[in-house]
């Protein structure tokens, strides 16, 4: 669940919105129910792409041609408009694309001597993708657009706009929008907790203060006067335990800080893990054999991916449970049922695909249904490409049963085709099996933000090292 609350409007107008107003749009596209694409427009050195709703996307940068990936999950671009490609001023081929019903798809390719920068900005809503040639990335501000700006004139006094605290029982993010580009010191205090913002170029608010939501990691936000006697806004933002970490994002025009406060790591790690639980639900069973090629059935492939993943995920200390744990049969609405009463974490279903008409086609298929499925969809699809020589036979939204009756985030993987002879290779030889179930623990690792073991082992050893070489000096 997400808390929010927004306060503290003194302008209504957020100053990033009149700046983007100035672009000349390219495209402008009418609405839609999902979240879908408003506008392309090319400005600065930058793409901006304007959604109704939040951006979720993902970023890849690939070499041979280098080139830059962006993919805008859960979004879509007006049927009329379903490719759109163009030149930048740098000379970089810019395509913006739908490779599947509800992912949009940018591709930057040029020379490997510009940089590429993605971020998100107005209150999430516009995708900025910059280009940069290597060496002229000085000016990190361009879109201000202003570059004789002087020290002075950029952090000028100004306003406080808004203060905007959302969070849930893991995380909390408090914004500090101002009129101006904003310099600021921090310090966090003790008995009781807390964090002081000082707003050097900021004036003390005049209003009286609004009462902010409290969050489980943030009790109260505070405005005043900074104490060392400057014209400086203080907010202190009261802390709910001692055991919390914070990270400061300003963004690239520096009128907004985000402020991301989290339970610090191993306290939060230990307390999740303990309670966390996976259903992984072989797909078919019984005399329900699902697809049967050359001597394989589906239903023992995706008994055997199962339980290789409940046992990698076992080694963290987390719950897993299989819909069925041998070969018997289970109806849909058996699986659902049992997964709405435990309602785990994730839900992840396996199965094996095929083609009657045809042994050719091969790849990893992933389904979601719900909004909240999304994510694990992505990481899911994209671990088991990265893990395995399978082609991507995209992600895909589809109401199959077991993804829709679900209340958990919850997603079906095809994991490949068994009606085709390279597929069917990695399905069933044990070391590819394996690398499956590696793909599919990484991805839920992933969705669940918990650090993968080996990457532990390996900061240990790396630590250990400096120690070894000095004794052998010795
Ligand atoms: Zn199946």
């Amino acid at each position: 669940m997400i808390l929010k609350e927004k306060k503290y409007n003194i302008f209504s107008v957020p100053i990033i919105i009149l700046i983007l107003f100035s672009f000349l749009p390219l495209i402008t596209f009418s609405q839609s129910l999902e979240n879908q694409v408003s506008s392309i427009s090319w400005s600065n050195n930058a793409l901006l792409i304007n959604t109704k709703d939040k951006i979720i996307y993902a970023e890849s940068r690939l070499k041979d041609p280098d080139r830059l990936v962006v993919d805008i999950l859960n979004c879509s671009l007006p049927a009329t408009e379903l490719e759109k490609n163009f030149k930048s001023t740098l000379g970089e081929n810019i395509s913006v694309s739908q490779p599947v019903s509800n992912q949009v798809r940018i591709i930057f390719l040029g020379e490997s001597s510009i940089n590429r920068k993605a971020y998100l900005t107005n209150y999430e809503k516009t995708l900025v993708i910059k280009i940069v040639r290597i060496g002229d990335e000085k000016d990190d501000e361009t879109i201000s657009e202003n570059k004789d700006q002087t020290e002075l004139e950029k952090y000028a006094q100004g306003d406080l706009k808004e203060i905007e605290i959302e969070g849930d029982e893991n995380e909390t993010e408090v914004s500090i929008y101002a009129t101006k580009s904003v310099k600021y010191n921090t310090y966090l205090l003790k008995n009781p907790a807390r964090l002081a913002v000082d707003l050097l170029n900021i004036s003390p608010p005049t209003s009286p203060l609004p009462k902010y939501m409290a969050t489980h990691l943030v009790s109260g936000v505070r405005v005043g006067r900074a104490a060392n006697g400057l014209e400086a806004a203080r907010i202190v933002i009261d802390l709910t335990n001692d055991n919390i970490d914070y990270t400061i994002d300003p963004s690239l025009l520096g009128n907004k800080i985000r402020i991301k406060f989290r339970l610090s790591r191993n306290k939060e790690e230990t307390k999740k893990i303990s309670s966390l639980k996976i259903i992984i639900d072989p797909g078919h069973g019984g005399y329900d054999t699902g697809a049967s090629y050359g001597g394989f059935e589906e239903k023992n492939v995706n008994l055997v991916i199962a339980e290789k993943i409940k046992k990698l995920l076992e080694n963290y200390g987390i719950t897993v449970i299989l819909t069925r744990d041998d070969d018997s049969f289970l109806s849909l609405a058996e699986r659902v049922e049992i997964t709405n009463s435990i309602k785990p974490n994730v839900f992840i279903s396996i199965h094996g695909n095929a083609m009657k008409t045809t042994r050719t086609i091969r790849g990893v298929e992933t389904y979601y249904w719900t909004h909240q499925s999304q994510k694990l969809a992505y990481y899911v699809h994209t671990s088991i490409l990265s893990n395995l020589e399978i082609p991507d036979h995209y992600i895909r939204r589809a109401k199959f049963y077991v993804i829709k009756h679900t209340s958990v985030p919850a997603i079906l993987a095809e994991l490949g085709f068994l009606s085709n002879h390279e597929d069917r290779k990695l399905l069933t030889s044990s070391a590819s099996q394996d690398q499956y179930a590696k793909a599919l623990t990484t991805a839920i690792l992933k969705f669940l933000d918990i650090e993968p073991k080996k990457d532990k082992e390996k900061k240990e050893t790396e630590q250990k090292k400096p120690e070894e070489k000095k004794e052998v000096k010795k």
